[in-house]
């Protein structure tokens, strides 16, 4: 009997591009979502970008867009990603869709229906400078429960606390800086405190469809809690879903000027993206969602479990919708040092450069699959671990049983393979003994171990190649038979070891199903062989090894330090790669005496070649000497005789070569690597040495 599945990932924000932590979690879906087609099961398996609320609204507005177009920006990015590391999602749609705004409204009036819908007047943070409700995420402070500093206004990132803005400590606005004002609101509430939520999702929390560990930590917020001002609060709070104009979302029917906050209609993507899906191939989205025995699951961070295992499955539930069968909750991805991976802390490990130095992504994919178990717990990438684990297990274990075997038959059997032997049969019987044991690891998302237990596999296999030298057995007169028989075992084997890996390896699995000329496989073709006569093609190498070299220019740092990392990141919404500095008065500017200055004298400065030193007139009837790193840009002829400007009252500094007095203007982009070049400014004709900028 197979299987009906409904496969989710996490749907990323569109404010940025994916991070690696977004292309992990995609990996591991992927292969499990591989898994369950190679078994025979159906599948639809959707994505899509989260587009709306406040962060996307202020995002665009600076960025001179619409939200839509904004967000529009942002997805086109998405597929390079995805192609890139072999992640096939059957749809990637938006929040923002036709769909996802008629199923949310739709919710919404369910559970109106229901009376789990009330508002509240409540005291709301507000920006006196910007004169506008805050977002939670715009209002920061130290978090009530960990006193975590710089934490966001709805959750915390440090021990995972969810609480209201009002209950930060020493709040501030993100946006401006200022002290926020209580201000009053009409806001709605969905009411997660109401018997029958609590009564449902106690039991649904703990009946076995979430992790262990994940479940004992629900059961934590069912419980009476101490509030750090003393004060008791009793199991789950209603949910504040609304959010006041200006917003970007969906709005509340019958309510204008109310929106529904992002984290109602985010989730409702999983379902408006699988209608979007069903809805191009001509199916019925209501028909499939009533399949019996149709299973729901949703891979997400550990970062989002309160959203996934009490707002939505109490959405769904008292909506009268079907509630999701698992919630598969991951740690994050640390790199090297146990530092989270995450746009706003650096880049750490960037996809894209890793593709584009040409490094394999199904090395990132075994090796994240190595580390992987069905726990959420966090992973650490390491360099030298993952050059061990590709080179030597991937590499030095498993293609290579091909590459020994294949030359023999290819130049002394033309390509067929021949009769297998008592040990031959038997060493492939243990192999296809491991068939149940690693379908269940794959099943349970034990990754690491099912690629454990495969390898285990080819060490035999491995051991058996040496026992029986076919190199030796070709020298040997008389011997072609067992040559044959030895290396048929070889190709026989590699296939069954194909089918465990292919989950994994899917390009890879891909090639070596033209090499030894089979169907595509699957875990049925376990108990099957190719078979004496079988021909099989020519091999060709089919992985390359990781080096060093690329390990090291992947995690080379860019030229210019973590803000400029960032500014890589949104090149194309940032100016010159990098955020405008916080504001200034006119009296700080004044601070700043900025003079034209005329370039007496320039000359290369021996012993470097990033400096220029100049000889500069600012109209005080002495030289001023200035070294400027602009040699890259600038021969000294260039520039003699031409006027510039310059800070004129900069503090001398030592430098190796002299003392520098003063410095010249010159622009470039934040990401000098993307976007080089350097230019010295210059003023207009007429403008004459000493004269004041202001
Ligand atoms: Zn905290």
């Amino acid at each position: 009997m197979s299987r009906q599945l409904f496969v989710t990932t996490a749907l990323p924000y569109a404010n940025g591009k994916f991070h690696i932590g977004h292309i992990m979690e995609y990996i591991q879906a992927d292969i499990w979502v591989r898994f369950q087609r190679m078994q025979g099961n159906h599948v639809n398996f959707v994505g899509a970008d989260d587009a709306h609320g406040a962060p996307i609204m202020i995002a665009a507005e600076k960025a001179g867009l619409s939200p839509q177009q904004f967000v529009a920006n942002i997805a086109a990015g998405r597929k390079e990603y995805l192609d890139g590391f072999h992640i096939e999602f059957d749809n990637w749609s938006s929040t923002d869709s036709p769909e996802n705004h008629a199923l949310a409204q739709q919710i919404y009036r369910d559970l109106k229906t229901n009376d789990l819908i009330e508002t509240r007047t409540i005291e709301q943070f507000f920006d006196p400078d910007k004169n506008m409700f805050l977002p939670d995420r715009y209002i920061k402070g130290e978090c009530p429960k960990c006193a975590s500093k710089d934490q966001y206004g709805d959750n915390c990132e440090n021990c995972g606390a969810v609480y209201a803005p009002t209950d930060l400590i020493n709040p501030y606005s993100a946006l401006s800086g200022a002290t926020p004002v209580l201000k009053s609101s009409e806001h709605f509430f969905f009411k997660l405190s109401d018997q029958r939520c609590v009564d449902f999702l106690e039991s649904w929390t703990q009946d076995g469809r979430l992790q262990p560990e994940v479940a004992n930590k629900v059961k934590e917020w069912f419980s009476v809690r101490t509030n750090p001002d003393g004060s008791q609060s009793e199991g789950l709070g209603d949910w504040d879903i609304s959010r006041d104009a200006p917003y970007f979302g969906i709005q509340i029917p019958d309510a204008p000027g109310k929106y529904f906050y992002v984290w109602l209609d985010a989730p409702v993507g999983y379902l408006a993206s699988l209608k979007n899906l069903l809805e191009k191939r001509g199916e019925n989205f209501d028909a499939y969602m009533a399949l019996p025995g149709l299973e729901q699951h949703h891979f997400i961070g550990k970062d989002i479990v309160t959203f996934h295992t009490l707002f939505w499955p109490a959405m769904l539930k008292f909506s009268g919708r079907k509630t999701p069968d698992k919630i598969h909750v991951h740690g994050f991805l640390t790199v090297n040092n146990g530092e989270k991976m995450s746009k706003s802390r650096g880049t750490g490990l960037d996809p894209l450069k890793y593709l584009s130095l040409g490094m394999n992504p199904e090395w990132l994919r075994y090796y994240l699959a190595a580390k992987l178990n069905a726990k959420n717990e966090d992973i650490d990438f390491n360099a030298d671990d993952f050059m061990a684990r590709v080179n030597s297990d991937l590499i030095g274990k498993y293609i290579n049983i091909a590459s020994r075997a294949a030359g023999f038959i290819a130049k002394r059997f033309a390509g067929k393979l021949g009769e297998v032997s008592a040990d031959g049969s038997s060493l492939l019987a243990a192999l296809r003994d491991q068939k149940d044991n690693i379908e269940q690891l794959y099943e349970s998302r034990e990754l690491a171990k099912a690629l454990r237990e495969t390898m285990l596999l080819t060490d035999r296999v491995n051991a058996y190649v040496d026992q029986n030298k076919p190199w030796e057995l070709a020298k040997q007169p008389g011997m072609d038979a067992r040559l044959q028989d030895v290396c048929t075992v070889c190709i026989e084997a590699f296939r069954i070891l194909s089918i465990y890996l292919k989950p994994v390896l899917p390009a890879l699995v891909l090639q070596v199903e033209h090499f030894i000329k089979t169907r595509p496989l699957s875990f049925s073709d376990v108990a099957s062989s190719l078979g004496k006569d079988h021909l099989i093609g020519d091999y060709k190498h089919l992985m390359q090894r990781v080096t060093p070299e690329q390990l090291e220019a992947l995690f080379e740092p860019p030229a210019q330090a973590e803000s400029a990392l960032e500014a890589i990141d949104s090149i194309a919404t940032v100016p010159g790669g990098e955020e405008i500095a916080p504001t200034i008065t006119i009296d700080d500017f004044a601070k700043i005496d900025l003079r034209i200055a005329k370039i007496v004298n320039c000359e290369a400065v021996e012993g470097s070649v990033k400096l220029l030193r100049l000889t500069l007139d600012v109209g005080e009837g002495r030289m001023r000497n200035v070294f400027s790193g602009i040699a890259s840009a600038y021969k000294p002829e260039d520039l003699i005789g031409k006027h510039t400007v310059m800070v004129a009252n900069l503090a001398p500094r030592k430098m190796k070569f002299g003392i520098s007095e003063g410095m010249v203007l010159a622009a470039s982009h934040a990401d000098a690597k993307a976007q080089p070049g350097i230019y010295v400014l210059k003023p207009l004709p007429g403008a004459m040495a000493g004269m004041r900028i202001g």
